[in-house]
C-alpha cells in the first residue's frame, strides 16, 4: 500500500495573489482554460494580476460536461503556450488537462488520450478550483463526454504541477451548485472509503472529509455567506480528491453518469443519490467498513439527503433504466466496488433510488 499525489497544493485565503512569484517563474506564455463564472467570482482578475507582463491567452468558453471533440480545436488555437491553467469547476480543469497533453504531444489524436501507452508527458498544468467538489485539482483524471457518455482518462502526467485552493472563489456559488458540488465531494469520500483500492491513508482522508460534509453542508446551505463553512467544504473537497487519486470512484459514479448526460442532472447530485444503494449492497456482503459510514450518518443516509431537500426534477422511463443498466454492467467501476452487481442488481439500483427520489 502507498500514497501517491505529486501535486503541490497551496491552500488558503488569497493564495493566488500571495504567490505572484511562482506564477511569474513558470513560463512566458499561459493559456487559461475557464468558463464565464471566473469573471464573477474574482478568480480571473487574481490570475491576470499575477500574470502581469506575460503572454496570456484566455479560452473562456468551456461548456459544462465538455465533449472530447472540443479539445483539438483549443489545442490548435493556442498551440504556442508553456503552461495551461484550469480555472473553474471540474469542466475547465479537466479540459485544461486534456489540452495540456495534446499541446505537448501534437501528433496525438484526441481519442488516443484514452491510451496511456501513447504519451508520457503534458505541458505543466496549474489548477485553481472555483467550486468545492470535483477534486480535479489533486487527481490524475480528466472526465470528458465521448459519444454522449462520460468517459474518464487517467495518467500520472496530468496531475497538476501546482494547485491553488482558495474558498473565497466559492462564496458566490448559488444553492444548487453549492449542493451538487459538495455532494460530489461526499461521493468521492464515501465511494473511496468503500473502494476495494482504499488504503489506511486514503481512509483517514475519506473519514475526515465525510465528517466535515455531514456536519457543515446543512449549515452552509442555510448560511451561504459564512466564510468558515465555505472554507471547511473547500477543504473537504480537496481531501476527497486526494482520496480518489488513490482509489478511483465506484459504482455510484457509474450509475450517475447517464443521469447527467441524458437528463442534465448536475454531476454530484446524480452520483450521490446512489450512495445509499451502494452502502446497502456493501452491507449485504458483510463489508464491515459500511458500519463506520452508517454510524457517522446515524444509521440513515436517506435522512441526510432528506434534510438537504435534494430535488432532481426529472422523470425516467423503464426503457432508459434498461439501457443505462446495460452500460453500467460493463463499467470498470464494478471491479473496485464491494459486493456483486449483475444486470438485475443494477436495474434495482436505479428503480429503488429513482423511486425513492420520486423520479419514476
Ligand atoms: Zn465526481
Amino acid at each position: 500500500m502507498g500514497f501517491f499525489m505529486p501535486t503541490k497544493v497551496l491552500y488558503g485565503q488569497d493564495i493566488v495573489i500571495k504567490n505572484r512569484e511562482i506564477f511569474q517563474s513558470l513560463g512566458d506564455k499561459f493559456l487559461i482554460v475557464t468558463g464565464k463564472s471566473s469573471k464573477v467570482n474574482g478568480s480571473l482578475d487574481d490570475v491576470l494580476d499575477v500574470l502581469d507582463g506575460k503572454h496570456v491567452y484566455i479560452f473562456d468558453e468551456t461548456p459544462e460536461n465538455p465533449a472530447l471533440e472540443i479539445i483539438s480545436g483549443i489545442a490548435e488555437s493556442y498551440s504556442d503556450v508553456d503552461v495551461v491553467i484550469g480555472l473553474g469547476g471540474g469542466s475547465p480543469m479537466d479540459t485544461a488537462k486534456a489540452v495540456a497533453v495534446i499541446l505537448e504531444n501534437p501528433q496525438l489524436n484526441v481519442e488516443e488520450l484514452y491510451d496511456k501507452t501513447k504519451y508520457n508527458s503534458a505541458k505543466p498544468i496549474i489548477c485553481i478550483p472555483t467550486t468545492a467538489g470535483t477534486g480535479s485539482e489533486v487527481t490524475q483524471y480528466s472526465v470528458l463526454t465521448v459519444n454522449g457518455r462520460k468517459k474518464g482518462f487517467s495518467h500520472d502526467c496530468i496531475f497538476p504541477k501546482i494547485s491553488f485552493v482558495d474558498y473565497k472563489y466559492t462564496m458566490t456559488l448559488n444553492r444548487e451548485l453549492t449542493l451538487s458540488t459538495a455532494l460530489d465531494a461526499l461521493s468521492h469520500a464515501m465511494e473511496g472509503y468503500l473502494s476495494l483500492k482504499a488504503t489506511p491513508f486514503s481512509d483517514a482522508f475519506s473519514m475526515e472529509s465525510m465528517k466535515i460534509i455531514k456536519t457543515i453542508l446543512p449549515r452552509l446551505l442555510d448560511d451561504p455567506e459564512n466564510e468558515y463553512y465555505r472554507e471547511r467544504i473547500a477543504f473537504a473537497s480537496t481531501l476527497a480528491g486526494m482520496v480518489i487519486a488513490q482509489t478511483g470512484t465506484t459504482i455510484a459514479h457509474a450509475l450517475g453518469y447517464p443521469l447527467t448526460t441524458e437528463k442534465g442532472v448536475k454531476h454530484g447530485l446524480a452520483t450521490a443519490i446512489f450512495l445509499p444503494y451502494e452502502v446497502k449492497i456493501a452491507k449485504r456482503y458483510e463489508y464491515t467498513k459500511v458500519d463506520d459510514i452508517l454510524s457517522l450518518f446515524e444509521g440513515s443516509l436517506h435522512d441526510f439527503f432528506r434534510s438537504l431537500n435534494v430535488n432532481l426534477g426529472v422523470t425516467i422511463t423503464d426503457e432508459e433504466i434498461n439501457l443505462w443498466a446495460k452500460i453500467v454492467s460493463s463499467a470498470s467501476h464494478l471491479a473496485v466496488t464491494p459486493g456483486k452487481y449483475d444486470f438485475e442488481t443494477i436495474k434495482e439500483a436505479y428503480k429503488e433510488t429513482l423511486g425513492y427520489f420520486n423520479l419514476l
